[in-house]
């Protein structure tokens, strides 16, 4: 059990024995939901700890080191997002830095487990406000869909500019989000100009999934980027990969829409996004 009461500490323990974990007063909530089982505990430092199925998904205190980095890059860079879908992301900060770019006039947030976004709604300080319009239809600019990601993308007439993965890894219900399959059916319901960011997982310990998705990748998009970047929570560095369609360039951002306060992604310096570690990149570059 990841949980021990005696040393009142969360550890999400990683292949090989690497932990992360954090300091906890105690255990808010938890519930077996129609796919899997969630926890949430206060920590002594970070706020509030979201966990599914034993894994770290989020903390309050640092929560945006993620979602900044997995929405506003792909926003930038991309000339005119104004259509965008966000796959999974139940606890609403993806889909609230979203919201964060004027340009977007609709964004669909297909998350397949109900569960999660009620305890979200309930316990975290995220996006409370932005779930609780989403739950009750008051979202002008965007929508919360109950479902599963692989089957809504299969099934939508919508077209989009940019598609946003914000899954659990690649296990379970996430599974398929990292099929090649899945990925010819995001490159076609991209517009013309296009971009897809997915979490590829920690650049250490997960390197062959990493792998994996990268050569799967390389199959379906004209381009395809990695990038890293250390998140709070996760066994970091933790890494990211950009499909694009069409000819968009995701070395260059346009700064000049950036929000204003952002923490850690910067926008200025977005080219430090992809260092990879030597062996990493070798590895990635051989494929
Ligand atoms: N945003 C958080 C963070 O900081 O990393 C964690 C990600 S969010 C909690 C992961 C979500 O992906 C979960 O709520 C899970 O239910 C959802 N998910 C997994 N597979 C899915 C699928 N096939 N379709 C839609 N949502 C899925």
């Amino acid at each position: 059990m990841p949980y021990s009461e005696e040393e009142r500490a969360f550890i999400e323990w990683y292949p090989r024995g690497y932990g992360v974990g954090f300091k906890v007063t105690r255990r808010l909530f938890e519930t077996q939901t129609k796919y899997q089982r969630l926890e949430l505990y206060e920590t002594e430092g970070f706020g509030k700890l979201l966990v599914l199925d034993g894994t770290v998904q989020l903390v309050e205190v640092g929560e945006e080191s993620y979602h900044e980095v997995l929405v506003h890059p792909v926003m930038l860079a991309h000339p005119n997002p104004r259509r965008v879908l966000v796959i999974g992301g139940g606890d609403g900060g993806t889909l609230r830095e979203v919201l964060k770019h004027k340009t977007v006039e609709k964004a669909i947030m297909v998350e397949i487990d109900e569960g999660v976004v009620e305890a979200s709604y309930l316990y975290l300080d995220v996006a409370k406000d932005l779930l609780d319009r989403l739950i009750k239809g008051e979202e002008e600019r965007a929508k919360l869909i109950i479902g599963d990601g692989v089957e809504y993308l299969k099934n939508t007439e919508e077209r989009f500019d940019v598609i946003i993965v914000d899954s659990t890894d690649p296990v379970g219900p996430a599974k398929l989000l990292f099929s090649e399959e899945f990925y010819r059916t995001a490159y076609e319901k991209l517009n013309e100009k296009g971009l897809y960011i997915t979490q590829a997982g920690s650049v250490y310990l997960f390197t062959n999934e990493l792998l994996d998705a990268y050569k799967a990748m390389k199959k379906v998009f004209d381009k395809v980027y990695y990038f890293s970047f250390p998140v709070i929570g996760y066994a970091s560095p933790w890494s990211f990969l950009v499909g694009v369609k069409g000819d968009i360039d995701f070395t260059r951002v346009d700064v000049s829409r950036a929000p204003e306060k952002l923490y850690y992604y910067d926008p200025e310096r977005h080219e430090t996004l992809f260092q990879m570690p030597k062996y990493v990149r070798e590895l990635l570059e051989k494929e």
